[in-house]
């Protein structure tokens, strides 16, 4: 499938949430706890592209399980390949971690399209903590909140003009 995209980045960071508001449904579990999606969810948005949610990378840091995690890599791995366009998803709250950089180097060897999202912007105030982003080398962050919709429409334009 060539329009592909695909949600990438570590737990936590609210992939499932902003794949349940690019869809506009509830389609994908959110939850306040690090590999609660274990399975890869797919869904068509728009008759445009088709949406991949995936577990997150790392989870084998976050998992006791190991068959959970090789498990989880793997489809990460496949929801890369199957991706024209990745969103490389961050938290804007917590700031670069060393997860974030081990993804961001990940991607950048794929030489795909990929769009930084920085989610959890859900306040004007919380805008600056995004600048640092810029240094995962994946180009500006696209700032946004999952939650309370901010950012979106900027969003669905840049994915727009990848795929
Ligand atoms: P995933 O593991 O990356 O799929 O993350 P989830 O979508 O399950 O979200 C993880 C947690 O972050 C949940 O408690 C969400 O409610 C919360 N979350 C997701 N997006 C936002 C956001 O834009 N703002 C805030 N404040 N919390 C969010
Ligand atoms: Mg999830």
């Amino acid at each position: 499938p060539s329009r592909t995209v695909a949600l990438v980045g570590r737990p936590n960071v609210g992939k499932s949430r902003l794949f349940n508001r690019l869809c506009g449904k509830r389609m994908s579990i959110v939850h306040d706890m690090p590999g609660v999606t274990r399975d890869l969810i797919s869904t068509e948005v728009r008759d445009d592209y088709v949406l991949l949610d995936t577990g997150g990378i790392g989870m084998e840091i976050e998992m006791t399980s190991k068959k959970i995690s090789v498990a989880a890599e793997e489809q990460v791995e496949f929801a890369i390949q199957a991706a024209s366009v990745i969103l490389f998803v961050v938290d804007v709250r917590e700031g670069i971690t060393t997860l974030d950089e081990i993804v961001a180097q990940k991607l950048r060897r794929y030489g795909k399209h990929v769009i930084l999202v920085t989610n959890k912007v859900d306040l004007e105030e919380h805008e600056s903590a995004a600048d640092e982003f810029v240094s995962l080398g994946l180009g500006e962050p696209l700032l946004v909140s999952a939650e309370h919709g901010r950012g979106i429409t900027a969003l669905e334009a840049a994915i727009d003009t990848k795929l």
